[in-house]
């Protein structure tokens, strides 16, 4: 116990899993925390004791399971191994931490997605507002680091890399609140506090090496996050490089709602990757090129020379077709380098990963071989990481067998004739497994038992296995064994001798063979870092025919991209819709916007019409032309974009204690002050949460100030059909809508955009077609003429109704308990309370006998 407790001190925020002979166990708190999260027994230690301790396990073979279990609810997991054979231990057994596994450090290749980096971030706050974020897969190594100038960009920032875990270092109460508030569940926030001493001495040490003088927040984040990740391999080498910093201005920022609402990754409902825009242009054939384009889609690029250099390389292989295939082949058939790389750094790299090294090294010529002279540096292969892999073929190609097994203690891995030393040995094995093999014959012979036969299992090694009724014949030199139901086990010296000449030989077969294949992992581990390097660059390569694949089969053209003010749009297309449209279905429109008559568009026009697709999909081609690739339009010309905002739908926050109004506006106002001239804005129906004039009165002032003062490219679709005046008066305002026809007293959609403004909403129609019943359609019918009569509903109501007028409720009570509510702070059952409780206050006095009871 003493040794689990001095494991358990130095981790007091970690479960310790503490091997114990065949188990996994985890004692005191951590069984109570294990048992419930893994659906455990809880027993305990020294039962009789006054106070036993309690305790639970896992089975050794199983623990990979458990602790990916645990690691999804967001726990940390020490792994505390035995590090010497208990046969051979005096006294205790030596125990050591192995491995420190938490929800951002992963290395295990069955937990982690082969299409998603997974990362461990580092936030560090400087006390004046702004932040240092550095994010790290330990997985590859990849580490990045940034400075944010406000907490709004730095989430946005988070949501981007969407760490499954973040330090925070320095950071002010108030900003962490805001960060655990916004994500409660993905985040995990870790304090000073609960640092081992590991990675305290990590940390020193890392803070103290720090370089350079440029972006110290970045850098010192970075070099947080490298301490924490190190301090949980004490023994393995990590493989991380040196930080990329970059800058917010060197992609589109894009916030936390833009990169939900245009679902560039997963969709708004459910959280799926299917009928997202990376879905549909996510064609890559390797994981490292997946990774490689979600990134690419996450950050599109703001330098137009960086984006001419992707899309030259997308249009050679598009013109290319028979290329592009080869290398598509060829791509197909590399491993992730990356993380193989990873491994072997980390010593953790299996045969079949070396395998999979020689293969690629095979490929990789060929394949550079295929792209010469076409693309320029997109797609071309650094000389260096060829002349590595060139060099490390022909070693891996003469010292691993064709076929590898999953593990070195499967032996096997070591190709015949690369060692002598190991051949001699596999000789005198296998010669004298052939002899034992032949005293099968012999024994059978001398002893006259036909069915007697020689077996070998892994308790007991050889024996003769001799059936019941041969009993009576076994001579006396055979030694009894084992008695099993059919028969009687047997060993003889003869086999004793011979199977320790097996025995001697395996065992000197397998210290060779491990002896070999740890010079060849170190020979690898020497250049794992260029490995690495060609992982990432077969990764780009992989994107860009990727993106020349979707191109070529979904009909996209090669946007202009260029810094002019102007977007223009010829037959624009919605990615994702469009693919689950059958063919020829979606209904292409044009987009014009520019910085001297149409910098703000106001879209009106029918619930159903296309409002929403229309402004995404302006989004979705901005986004794709500033990623290098090709658009889903007739044609297109981009000017370079700074910031996406969208203000789209009713991004229903409220679990997060925001009322959906709320939500909408603390959006809106993000973008009145975040938006620059360069940026576009898409903001659909805004001000529909509230009041109508309330909302209409917001969504003019919002239209306003986004012409007057700020200049930004903006889409702003609404209902208020008031708002279309606009354009009289503001001279960069010019008016669109979505068409209708009607046909036979119906509606039918267009999805055209045509110009001008609609004159009526179809709200009722849209509600007919949804299965409103006929008697509430009439009634909306007849309420809505008496409402653009000038009339008040109520002097157009059914006699019925009127004949019953409510008595005023009990207005002072009402007035002051809503003024006791505050919206951003009420959850949803608060809010069915209040609302039950707002019902009673206003019944008439003779239906609430009781007064009425508050709830908050
Ligand atoms: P609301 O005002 O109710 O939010 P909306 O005007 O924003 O509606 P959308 O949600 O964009 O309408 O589109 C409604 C439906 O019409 C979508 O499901 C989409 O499939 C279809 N649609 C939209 N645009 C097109 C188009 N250009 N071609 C074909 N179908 C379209």
């Amino acid at each position: 116990m003493r040794q689990y407790l001095g494991v358990k001190a130095d981790h007091p925020d970690a479960i310790v899993l503490f091997r114990l002979g065949d188990f996994y166990e985890m004692f005191f708190e951590d069984a109570v925390i294990g048992a419930a999260a893994l659906d455990l027994t809880l027993t305990s230690r020294d039962k009789n004791k006054a106070d036993p301790v309690p305790m639970c396990g896992v089975p050794h073979h199983a623990v990979r399971g458990y602790i990916n279990r645990l690691i999804d609810q967001g726990k940390k997991v020490v792994l505390c191994e035995q590090t010497e054979d208990p046969r051979f231990a005096k006294g205790l057994v030596k125990r050591e931490v192995t491995q420190v596994i938490t929800p951002g450090i992963v290395v295990d290749d069955g937990v982690l997605d082969p299409s998603c980096p997974r990362y461990v971030a580092c936030v560090v706050g400087d006390g004046a507002g702004a932040f240092g974020l550095a994010y790290l897969d330990v997985s590859t190594g990849e580490l990045r680091a940034t400075e944010e100038a406000g907490i709004d960009a730095l989430c946005g920032e988070l949501c981007r890399a969407n760490p499954r875990e973040v330090l925070l270092s320095g950071v002010s109460d108030r900003a962490r609140a805001h960060l655990t508030r916004r994500y409660p569940s993905a985040y995990q926030v870790l304090e000073d506090a609960v640092m081992s001493a590991a990675w305290a001495a990590q940390r020193d040490a890392a803070l103290a090496a720090r370089t350079g003088n440029d972006r110290p927040l970045a850098r010192a984040a970075a070099a947080e996050v490298v301490a924490y990740a190190r301090a949980t391999q004490p023994r393995g080498t990590l493989p991380i490089t040196e930080p990329t910093i970059y800058e917010a201005g060197d992609a589109v920022v894009l916030g936390d709602a833009a990169i939900a609402n245009l679902e560039l990754c997963q969709t708004l409902m459910g959280n799926h990757k299917a009928g997202s825009l990376l879905a549909v242009i996510d064609a890559t054939v390797t994981a490292p090129g997946a990774r490689a384009l979600r990134r690419r889609l996450l950050y599109p690029l703001t330098d137009l020379g960086h984006i001419r250099r992707r899309q030259d390389a997308v249009a050679a292989l598009v013109e290319r077709p028979v290329v592009r295939e080869a290398v598509r082949d060829q791509l197909a058939q590399i491993a992730d380098l990356e993380r193989i790389a990873g491994r072997v750094l980390l010593a953790t790299a299996s045969p079949r990963d070396l395998g999979s090294i020689r293969t690629a090294a095979g490929i990789v010529p060929e394949l550079s071989r295929t792209l010469a002279g076409v693309g320029g540096r997109e797609l071309a292969l650094d000389p260096a990481v060829l002349a590595t892999l060139a060099d490390l073929e022909p070693r891996l190609s003469a010292s691993l067998a064709d076929k590898l097994p999953a593990t070195l203690a499967d032996g096997g891995v070591i190709r015949e004739g690369y060692d002598d030393e190991l051949d001699e040995q596999r000789r005198l094995s296998s010669g004298a497994k052939d002899e034992i093999l032949a005293i099968e014959t012999d024994e059978r012979e001398r002893t006259g038992i036909a069915s007697l036969k020689v077996k070998h299992n892994r308790v007991f090694g050889y024996y003769i296995e001799v059936t019941k009724a041969q009993l009576a014949r076994v001579p006396e030199r055979f030694i009894r064994k084992q008695t099993i139901a059919t028969g009687e086990r047997y060993v003889t010296p003869e086999l004793a001798t011979l199977e320790a000449r097996v025995a001697a030989a395996d065992d000197a077969a397998r210290a060779r063979e491990a002896a070999l294949w740890n010079e060849l992992c170190a020979a690898v581990a020497k250049v794992a870092h260029t490995i690495a390097e060609a992982g990432r660059e077969l990764a780009a390569i992989d994107c860009t025919a990727a993106l020349a694949e979707v191109a070529h089969k979904r009909g996209y053209v090669r946007p202009v991209v260029d810094d002019g003010a102007v977007i223009d749009i010829t037959d624009g297309r919605h990615p994702v819709i469009e693919s689950l449209l059958l063919a020829g279905r979606f209904v292409p429109n044009d987009c014009l916007l520019d910085s001297d008559q149409r910098q703000v568009l106001i879209l009106t026009g029918p619930n159903m019409g296309g409002k929403s697709t229309y402004m995404r999909q302006v989004a979705h081609v901005v986004i794709l032309a500033q990623m290098g690739a090709f658009v889903p339009a007739a044609a297109a010309r981009i000017g370079v974009v700074d910031r996406i905002f969208t203000r789209v739908g009713a991004a229903d926050n409220l679990s997060r204690g925001d009322s959906t109004f709320m939500v909408e506006m603390r959006e809106t106002a993000a973008i009145c002050t975040g938006a620059t001239a360069r940026s576009l804005v898409l903001l659909d129906e805004v001000g529909r949460g509230t009041a109508t004039f309330d909302g209409m009165s917001i969504a003019w002032a919002v239209a306003e100030y986004l012409h007057d003062a700020v200049g930004a490219r903006t889409l702003l679709s609404t209902h208020y059909h008031e708002l279309c005046q606009l354009a009289d008066t503001r001279p960069r305002m010019a008016n669109v809508s979505v068409a209708i026809a009607e046909h036979g007293g119906d509606i039918v959609f267009l999805h055209r955009v045509v110009a001008g403004g609609a004159s009526q909403s179809y709200g009722i129609d849209v509600a007919r077609l949804a299965g409103m019943p006929d008697a509430v359609v009439a009634r909306a019918r007849d309420l809505l003429s008496s409402l653009e009569a000038g009339d008040g509903p109520l002097t157009s109501s059914p006699p019925a109704a009127r004949a019953r007028p409510r008595p005023a409720p009990a207005k002072d009570l009402l007035r002051s308990r809503l003024r006791a509510i505050d919206p951003t702070r009420t959850t949803p059952m608060d809010a069915l309370a209040v609302l039950a409780e707002l019902c009673a206050l206003a019944a008439p006095d003779d239906e609430s006998a009781e007064a009425p009871h508050f709830v908050m």
